[in-house]
């Protein structure tokens, strides 16, 4: 089958060409199952093409090459915290468990770089840069060349029931039907005005980012069916992004986590700025205009890191959108800040710094607690205006550790799994760094492993 031909049957179909549809499909396809993957858009990659890259694992070779002692079992307390109580520990356990199907695929892939850092969530240096880009071309070269049909610009509307089971999907196109299981890999409802008002109301404000074909499609059909919902409450915004930000443009900047405060349009800070992107996102929303400024001096400046997303300051810089002046009171001016605030508020800071007095937020680390503070005082001087971006929401359908969807009573919706953004129950409250595309390559691998077996 290369086109779409109404009424065919497959052993799968998977749908969504993002991390996990690809993880997915490829798997499929290598343990001899016939399969399809729809993707709506032209183009396969979604978010994760757009995606930072950035993988949270744990007992990797880079750690151990780093001397960076690390388990699994640290790997899913710091998820557990992170998530304030409210992941369901089970999923938890199956990620790291099945970590290692990850890790060999992006070995396969030659994927891997030496970028390795403690960032949101982390107590220890857990994110790993991964080239994403590859791993998804790598991914389709293997799922084709294993036979399995790859159809873009075809969108799925719909679940077919019959008997008892999902046994298909509907589309404008006409039905396609599937023997074995239907795998939705659709991504999450960032572009959804209409889901993100309904379920995260105070988060409506987020600027839309993320994948343009990520409305809520595959959450809308099992839903249809009686899917169960899990985290979708605690979805909310990342801080960091620029408001000008392209849709082709990883933007995100966390110069806070290198040594930059976070000061309102008033020139005041307001948070422990250690704390999660998502965390700082809510807390953003809440800021006059909406917006923070990340301010800074030479010497995180030079922390910069080109080419490595979360870092990379020389691209804000390209992109004519980090602002810099020889002194406090002249970036004060170009920013619009009333006289004298930005100055007392750095000094401030820097007297908490300095241990003369206690940081009126708590702040104690660079990022997570971890990582030791600098005072901002060596000119020139930094500012990166940027607001909260929904560029994920990690909240969504229930599933149980082998990826079958469940109903809110916990039962089974015959022949249908779902795996990555479009699934909740990982996060709880909030979210660390890097979880997002792991739980994406771990979940799809698991979602066609979980179809195979019948
Ligand atoms: C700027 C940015 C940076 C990020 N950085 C990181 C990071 O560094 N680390 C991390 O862990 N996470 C990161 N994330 C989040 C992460 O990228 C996503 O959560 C993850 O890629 C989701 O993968 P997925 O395969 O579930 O969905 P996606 O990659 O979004 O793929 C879903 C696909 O399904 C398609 N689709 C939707 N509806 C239908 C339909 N009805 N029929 C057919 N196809 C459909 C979409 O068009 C899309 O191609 C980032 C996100 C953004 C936007």
């Amino acid at each position: 089958m290369t086109t779409w031909e109404p009424g065919r049957e497959v052993d799968a179909i998977v749908v969504g060409g993002g991390l996990a549809g690809l993880a997915a499909t490829r798997r499929l396809a290598a343990n001899g199952l016939s399969v399809a993957l729809v993707e709506k858009r032209e183009r396969l990659g979604g978010s994760s093409a757009m995606s930072g890259g950035w993988f949270a694992l744990s007992g990797t070779a880079v750690q151990r090459r780093m001397g960076v002692e690390d388990t699994d079992e640290i790997f899913v307390a710091d998820m557990i915290e992170t998530g304030g109580g409210f992941a369901d520990e089970e999923l938890l356990l199956r990620l790291v468990e099945r970590q290692a199907h990850a890790i060999a695929e992006i070995d396969r892939a030659a994927a891997w770089t030496d970028e390795l850092k403690v960032s949101a969530g982390m107590t220890v240096a857990r994110a790993h840069l991964i080239r994403i880009r590859e791993l998804l071309g790598f991914l389709e070269h293997e799922a084709v060349a294993d036979g399995a049909v790859i159809l873009p610009s075809r969108a799925a509307d719909g679940l077919v029931w019959d008997a008892g089971r999902v046994v298909g999907i509907r589309s404008a196109l006409g039905d396609l039907h599937a023997r074995a299981g239907i795998v939705l890999t659709s991504g999450g409802f960032s572009r959804s005005p209409e889901l993100l008002e309904l379920f995260v109301p105070h988060q409506a404000a987020a600027m839309p980012y993320g994948g343009i074909g990520n409305t809520g499609d595959g959450l809308r059909m099992a839903w249809a069916l009686g899917a169960g919902l899990a985290d979708i409450g605690h979805v909310a915004g990342t801080y960091g992004q620029h408001a000008d930000t392209g849709d082709d443009e990883h933007e995100l900047l966390t110069a806070n986590y290198l040594g930059a405060i976070l000061v309102n349009a008033r020139g005041e800070r307001f948070t422990d700025e250690s704390e999660s992107y998502k965390v700082l996102g809510s807390a953003v929303l809440g800021q006059p205009e909406r917006m923070a400024h990340q301010v800074f001096d030479s010497v995180v400046r030079a922390r910069s890191k080109p080419g490595v997303p979360l870092s990379d300051m020389e691209r804000i810089e390209e992109l004519g959108h980090l602002v810099s002046a020889p002194t406090l009171a002249a970036l004060e001016h170009e920013l619009g800040i009333p006289g004298g605030q930005l100055e007392r508020t750095v000094g401030q800071y820097n007297e908490s710094v300095s241990g003369r007095r206690d940081d009126r937020f708590g702040r104690t680390g660079l990022v997570n607690g971890v990582g030791t503070l600098v005072p901002i005082e060596t000119a020139p001087f930094y500012a990166y205006p940027a607001v909260t971006a929904m560029t994920s929401t990690f909240g969504g359908l229930k599933v149980v550790p082998d990826t079958s969807v469940v109903r809110m009573d916990g039962t089974r919706i015959d022949g249908l799994y779902a795996a990555g953004e479009v699934v909740g129950g990982f996060h709880g409250a909030s979210y660390m760094t890097g979880t997002a595309l792991t739980k994406a390559l771990v979940f799809g691998i698991e979602a066609a492993d979980t179809v195979t077996r019948g």
